[in-house]
C-alpha cells in the first residue's frame, strides 16, 4: 500500500493523499487557458513535451477525450461556460454584445450556494464589461499583457493570493491563462522550437486572426511556429501546476476539484487558415476537458470519447458543490464518465460575428461529425476516429448517407436558431459600447477591423445603440 500511495504522489508537487473533511463543500478550482487545442497536449497525444502537468493532473483525474467548445473564439465559448447555454441563447457574439443579464451564471448559484467566489482572468473577451463579472466576489482583470509579453506567472501569484488570504467559507476560483493565444513568443528553456527561422525571430507576430500577411509561410516556417506555440504550452502549463500546488499547500481543510479546459483551439492552416474565429473543425473545437484533483477515488483515472460540451461545466461543478437547487439544466459530467448519462450529441456554432463566413453549427455523435455551414447550406461529415484530421469529407459516400440524415436532423433545429440571430440579433443580449480601453486592446489583438473587413459583425453591431 505504501508504495501504491506513493506512485500516486504527484509531479506537481503536493502530496497527492490530502487530510480532508469529506463533509465539507470542496473548493472548485476552474482553469481555462486561452487558444489550448487539445491535440498539442500529450495527453491527448502530442508527441512533444508541451505538458507534463497536464499529463497527471489527467492521470489522477477524468479526461473527456471529444470536448466541444461551444464556439471557436473566446467570447461566446467562456459565457457558455459560465452559463450553461449556447452562444445563440445567451448572445455574446459580437464585439458589441455580452451575456444576456436575465440569465444565471455559474457564479452566482455558487455564492449562493455558500461559495466565496474569485476570478482572475486576462483577456478583454472575459471581462466585466461583457458581463464575466456577475457572481463574482472578486473580478481581478488587471493582469493582461495581450500580444507582448507572458501573464501566466503574474495570474498564478495573484490567484494563490486570492485564494490563500479569504475566507473560510468554500471558495469557487476562477483563473484564465492566455499565453498559448498568439501572438506566439518563445520560452527557450522548454526547447521545443528550432529556429529560429529567417523571417521569425523570438516573436512570431499575427498582423490579423486570418493571418493574412502570413499565407505564404513555408512548411519549415509553420513547424516553428508550432514550436513556439507549444513552448507558450509549456510554459503555462508548469504555471499551472504551480497554482494546483499553491492551493493543495493552502491546506484549508476542504477537499479541492479543478476543471481544466479551452476556450477554443488553434489553427496552423489545418483547413487553410491561421489562428481562430471562424471554422468548427477539430483544431478550433475540440478542447482539453480535465477534472481532478480530490474527486471520488472511483473515477480516477477515468478517460472517456463520448463527445460533450464544455457549456456542461456549470451543472458538473454545482453537482461536485452538492448544490441541487438551481437552474442550470445540462448533463452532470461525471455521469458520463461513470456512463450514467450522456448527452445525445455535442454542438458548437461558429458565430456569425467573427466573420461573413463564420455561420457554422457543428454536432458530435460518436465518432461521427457534421458541419453545417448555415451560408452555403453545404454539409460535411467526418468520422473523427479514421480521420482526426477531417480531410476525408463523407457528405458524398453512399455509405454514409444514413448517418448523414441522421445527424442533419439532429442539427436542423440548432442551424435555425443560429440562422435567425442573423436578421433578429439575440433579443435579450446585453448590448454594450466598448470602452476605450477594452477596444484598443481588442484591436490589438486583431478583433476589431475596419467595419466592411467584419461585415457581418457590422450586422451585429446595427442593432446597438451607437
Ligand atoms: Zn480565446
Amino acid at each position: 500500500m505504501a508504495i501504491a500511495l506513493a506512485l500516486l504522489s504527484g509531479v506537481v508537487g503536493g502530496c497527492w493523499i490530502r487530510n480532508f473533511d469529506a463533509d465539507l463543500e470542496p473548493d472548485l478550482v476552474l482553469i481555462s487557458i486561452d487558444s489550448l487545442r487539445a491535440d498539442h497536449l500529450q495527453l491527448y497525444g502530442h508527441d512533444r513535451a508541451t505538458s507534463p502537468v497536464l499529463s497527471q493532473l489527467g492521470r489522477e483525474g477524468v479526461v473527456f477525450y471529444q470536448a466541444l467548445s461551444s464556439a471557436p473564439w473566446t467570447l461566446p465559448s467562456m459565457a457558455s461556460v459560465h452559463t450553461g447555454v449556447p452562444p445563440h441563447r445567451h448572445g455574446a457574439i459580437s464585439n458589441s454584445s455580452g451575456i444576456d443579464p436575465s440569465l444565471p451564471m455559474l457564479a452566482e448559484a455558487l455564492r449562493d450556494g455558500g461559495y466565496r467566489t474569485l476570478a482572475v482572468t486576462s483577456h478583454a473577451f472575459v471581462s466585466e464589461q461583457f458581463g464575466f463579472a456577475r457572481g463574482f466576489d472578486v473580478f481581478d482583470e488587471s493582469i493582461r499583457a495581450d500580444h507582448t509579453g507572458s501573464t501566466s506567472e503574474a495570474l498564478t501569484e495573484a490567484a494563490l493570493a486570492h485564494f490563500v488570504e479569504d475566507s473560510d467559507a468554500p471558495i469557487f476560483l476562477w483563473v484564465h491563462y492566455f499565453d498559448p493565444h498568439y501572438n506566439y513568443e518563445r520560452h527557450p528553456e522548454y526547447a521545443l522550437a528550432e529556429g529560429p527561422t529567417g523571417r521569425f525571430g523570438d516573436a512570431i507576430e499575427f498582423a490579423t486572426p486570418d493571418g493574412r500577411e502570413l499565407r505564404d509561410v513555408s512548411s519549415s516556417e509553420l513547424d516553428y511556429m508550432r514550436g513556439v506555440y507549444d513552448e507558450e504550452i509549456a510554459n503555462t502549463d508548469h504555471w499551472i501546476g504551480q497554482l494546483v500546488e499553491g492551493v493543495r499547500d493552502a491546506r484549508r481543510g476542504r477537499a479541492a476539484i479543478f476543471a481544466i479546459t479551452a476556450d477554443h483551439g488553434e489553427a496552423f492552416f489545418d483547413h487553410g487558415r491561421l489562428a481562430h474565429g471562424r471554422d468548427v473543425y477539430q483544431e478550433l473545437v475540440r478542447v482539453p476537458l480535465i477534472i481532478t484533483g480530490d474527486i471520488d477515488r472511483t473515477i480516477r483515472g477515468v478517460g472517456t470519447r463520448r463527445p460533450v460540451e464544455t457549456a456542461a461545466i456549470a451543472t458538473t461543478l454545482l453537482g461536485l458543490a452538492k448544490i441541487e437547487e438551481h437552474p442550470f439544466a445540462g448533463i452532470d459530467l461525471i455521469d458520463t464518465a461513470m456512463s450514467r448519462r450522456s448527452p445525445p450529441f455535442a454542438m458548437s456554432e461558429g458565430s456569425y460575428a467573427r466573420g461573413p463566413d463564420g455561420r457554422k453549427v457543428a454536432i458530435m455523435q460518436g465518432n461521427w461529425k457534421l458541419i453545417h455551414d448555415l451560408d452555403r447550406n453545404r454539409y460535411e461529415l467526418y468520422n473523427v476516429q479514421t480521420d482526426p484530421e477531417e480531410l476525408n469529407d463523407l457528405s458524398k459516400d453512399p455509405k454514409s448517407q444514413a448517418k448523414l440524415k441522421l445527424l442533419q436532423g439532429a442539427v436542423a433545429a440548432r442551424s435555425q436558431a443560429v440562422r435567425a440571430l442573423r436578421s433578429k440579433g439575440a433579443p435579450k443580449t446585453r448590448r454594450i459600447r466598448l470602452d476605450a480601453q477594452n477596444a484598443e486592446r481588442l484591436r490589438a489583438l486583431g478583433y476589431l477591423e475596419s467595419p466592411s473587413e467584419d461585415a457581418s459583425s457590422g450586422e451585429a453591431e446595427s442593432a446597438a445603440p451607437r
